[in-house]
């Protein structure tokens, strides 16, 4: 499972609440799976859940129904979205 490098493609606001600073985001990564992302902004942007839309199977375990899969890539993800400052220009739009 190590082999597997998600990488974004897009990354775009799906919900915000400001007061509560709850953020949901959608992913697209390269190889074409989508995903939700969920981040917590207080203090600091801090990603808590990741789950697959089932738009094509898990790239990871192949399978077309729900799977935990993508929790795994979670850090990766988000010290990605960091790095490209992805939320910033998500939130612009
Ligand atoms: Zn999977």
């Amino acid at each position: 499972m190590q082999y597997y490098k998600p990488v974004i493609k897009e990354f775009t606001l799906a919900e915000k609440n400001e007061k509560n600073g709850l953020f949901q985001f959608i992913m697209e990564l390269a190889d074409g799976s989508k995903c939700r992302i969920f981040y917590s902004k207080n203090p600091d942007w801090k990603a808590t859940h990741i789950a697959r839309l089932n738009v094509t199977p898990c790239p990871v375990c192949k399978k077309d129904f729900i799977c935990n899969c993508m929790e795994k890539f979670l850090d990766v993800l988000d010290q990605q979205i960091k790095d490209r400052e992805l939320f910033q220009a998500a939130l612009a739009k």
